[in-house]
């Protein structure tokens, strides 16, 4: 009998997962939600709720767009079915803060944000991309599950670590259609999950001018039955809980303790393996 080889697969059995991460609360992200929207796809926003309400222009290459943020009453409407997670109450750079501060712009934020959505957020994106491993034991203390980085892979690598979360690439990516083709590259054999993840800013659209070039690739990316559409902290969550199944020595029992049910890849069969049950794959 060789080794046997389990593997990870999404809910429902799905090889792929998309999620996208979209910063600082500006009001073209109701643009962005109501394409996620309307390709079925679901997202994370990160909200600096110190900032909330105010209004800005910035200019790049002789081009200027507004960075206005939403009111705190809009939220709830613009980002129904999206995840709202933590970016700092003020935007400071957290790598740079002293413990104290770091700790209040995170826990504050967190704070207003939950007044806001009624649930626990758990989720968040650095401010300017920095973070340290002091600042991650930090997070640790503040309840935080995961944090994204500004790090691109072009990978479809699902972290180790999710409170340093490197994305797959911004959407402004010169290979984004290159990687969306290597994200669809059939394999053989199922080696792992394959996680494609976008983050940005929505002014950037504006900025670039390139708003349907992100629905092209949206449309390109939706109605696949292989792909499960999710936001950052589901996707955590997830993965995570698979990390919590109980194997018996000889492998042969699972027992998924979490409140989630869990699906493998066993020597490229599916099973699931159900929330607070044994799975025997001897019988
Ligand atoms: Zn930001």
């Amino acid at each position: 009998m060789g080794l046997r080889r389990d593997l990870l697969l999404f809910p429902g059995g799905r090889k792929k997962a998309l999620t996208f991460s979209y910063d600082d609360a500006v009001t073209q992200d109701a643009r962005l939600a109501g394409l996620l929207n309307r390709y079925g796809m679901k997202g994370t926003f990160n909200i600096n709720t110190g900032l909330l309400g105010t209004e800005k222009t910035y200019t790049r290459d002789g081009k200027t767009v507004t960075q206005n943020r939403f009111k705190p009453e809009q939220l709830r409407e613009v980002y129904a079915g999206h995840e709202l997670a933590v970016h700092g109450l003020t935007h400071l750079d957290l790598a740079l803060a002293g413990n104290a501060a770091a700790a209040y712009e995170v826990m504050a934020d967190r704070k207003n944000i939950e007044d806001l959505t009624g649930t626990p957020v758990r989720g968040m994106a650095y401010p300017f991309g920095t973070w340290s491993e002091a600042l991650v034991s930090l997070l640790r203390s503040c309840g935080m599950d995961y944090s994204r980085t500004t790090k691109s892979t072009r990978a479809f690598t699902v972290p180790e670590e999710f409170l340093t979360w490197n994305p797959t690439c911004h959407h402004a990516d010169e290979q984004l259609f290159t990687l969306a083709e290597r994200f669809f590259e059939p394999e053989q054999k199922y080696s792992g999950p394959r996680l494609f993840y976008v983050w940005g800013h929505s002014y950037e659209f504006d900025l670039r001018g390139d708003w349907e070039r992100m629905e092209k690739f949206l449309e390109q990316m939706s109605g696949r039955p292989e792909i499960w559409y999710a936001s950052n902290i589901e996707i955590s969550d997830y993965v995570k809980a698979s990390r919590h199944l109980h194997y018996s020595a000889d492998a042969q029992l699972i027992h998924n303790p979490t409140a989630l049910d869990i699906w493998l890849s066993i020597d490229q069969q599916i099973h699931i393996c159900p929330s607070g049950q044994t799975t025997n794959l001897g019988r």
